[in-house]
């Protein structure tokens, strides 16, 4: 039985009546531009959320790039970051004019190591960007603890941990929240959409008038704003969706828990680990193997779908030569490219489908 990676479908057939229904009556509701769907999500989604307002807008990546935006960053100015993430973390610092300055991660966390970043910051600092990698939350204790003593922003991208909790907080209420609706993140809809997170009013103001084109007043343009506003169908779909994210969560958890306990004795895998404070939503399950590259091709002969998240750390890849970084400069990011593997957790997997995967992986190591 081959085991998919991802497979959407398990999760939107059995919501296909209601999905249908409620995108048909928005199709021709004539409502297709910040429509009421958008502003009832917004709502539903802050409440989720914990914080007190959230702004859709087209994309996890324009969501990090406005928040920037929104929490005063500008050209010239440095935006503290991990260098083990999507492009997309350290695109949106560049889009905005800012530079990415990057501070190694923890290995076992995979996510910025906080005792790291102080000595990072300078004169040109405007904030910090924690990316909760894999569904994990950074530190979010130490982190909004440094911000508040250098007065920086805190800007959280959450694309991969919707739903992700640090200290019974969820993600995105401790600063600005940066959310990806893609398809294979915790909540996703039929393409591309985003949202941002915030509890300062003036804030949520801000970004409204960002996302739609800088404009206080139709066709009066106070700021150079973005055409970026959350589609009205995709909110339908995200309505439908959103009221399901626990369990979906908690499905994925229990997958992490028959991997756990099917993995454990293998000594040649790390396996994910959860911190105390953190609650993970294990949007990826990651282990980490020395030599990767045979066991990746081992589960795909037997045929178990992986990836590797990430290959190349940004701060070698060839668009962010700019920023003149060589190998060895961040020696985790490093190490994690090499041995990261992520094996396939998606909600609607099927018991019989991971204890195929475990059995490939343990037939590999002879156990
Ligand atoms: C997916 C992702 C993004 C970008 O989200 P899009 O909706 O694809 O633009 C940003 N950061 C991380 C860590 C991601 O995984």
């Amino acid at each position: 039985m081959p085991v998919p990676f991802f497979d959407i479908t398990r999760q939107n057939n059995p919501l296909k009546k209601e999905l249908d229904k409620a995108l048909l009556d928005a199709a021709h509701s004539g409502k297709y531009i910040l429509g009421p769907n958008v502003a009832e999500l917004e709502k539903e989604f802050a409440i989720y959320c914990g914080a007190k307002h959230s702004i859709g807008v087209a994309s996890g990546t324009d969501s990090i790039e406005l928040a920037l935006v929104a929490a005063g960053v500008k050209p010239g100015d440095e935006v503290i970051t991990s260098p083990f993430t999507f492009v997309a973390t350290a695109e949106a610092i560049v889009y905005c004019g800012a530079t990415p300055v990057y501070v190694d991660i923890n290995p076992q966390t995979f996510n910025i190591d906080a005792s790291k970043i102080a000595t990072k910051i300078t004169k040109k600092t405007r904030a910090i960007l924690p990316v909760h990698l894999f569904g994990l939350a950074a530190e979010m204790d130490k982190i909004v603890d440094i911000a508040q003593k250098n007065s920086l922003a805190v800007v959280e991208d959450c694309a991969q941990a919707t739903g992700a909790q640090y200290a019974g907080k969820r993600v995105g209420s401790f600063g600005l929240g940066a959310f990806s609706f893609f398809p294979t993140k915790n909540l996703g809809c039929f393409g591309d959409g985003g949202a941002i997170t915030t509890n300062d009013a003036p804030t949520e103001k801000e970004v409204k008038v960002l996302r739609n084109h800088g404009s206080r007043e139709q066709y009066r343009h106070n700021v150079i704003g973005f055409n970026s506003r959350l589609d009205e169908l995709q909110a339908v779909i995200l309505r439908i969706k959103l009221p399901l994210l626990d369990s979906l969560i908690e499905k994925r958890r229990n997958n992490a828990t028959l991997y756990y306990e099917q993995l454990k004795g293998i000594k040649q895998i790390a396996l994910p680990f959860e911190p105390e404070q953190a609650k993970h939503t294990y949007n990826q399950f990651t282990i980490k193997v020395k030599d990767r590259d045979k066991l990746q091709a081992h589960l795909k002969a037997q045929g178990v779908a992986s990836m590797v998240y990430y290959p190349i750390s940004l701060h070698l890849q060839e668009a962010f030569a700019h920023l003149g970084h060589k190998a060895g400069d961040f020696p985790e990011s490093e190490a994690a490219q090499k041995e990261v593997l992520s094996l396939p957790i998606f909600p609607e997997l099927s018991k019989a489908e991971i204890n195929e995967a475990c059995f490939a992986i343990r037939e590999y190591f002879q156990q």
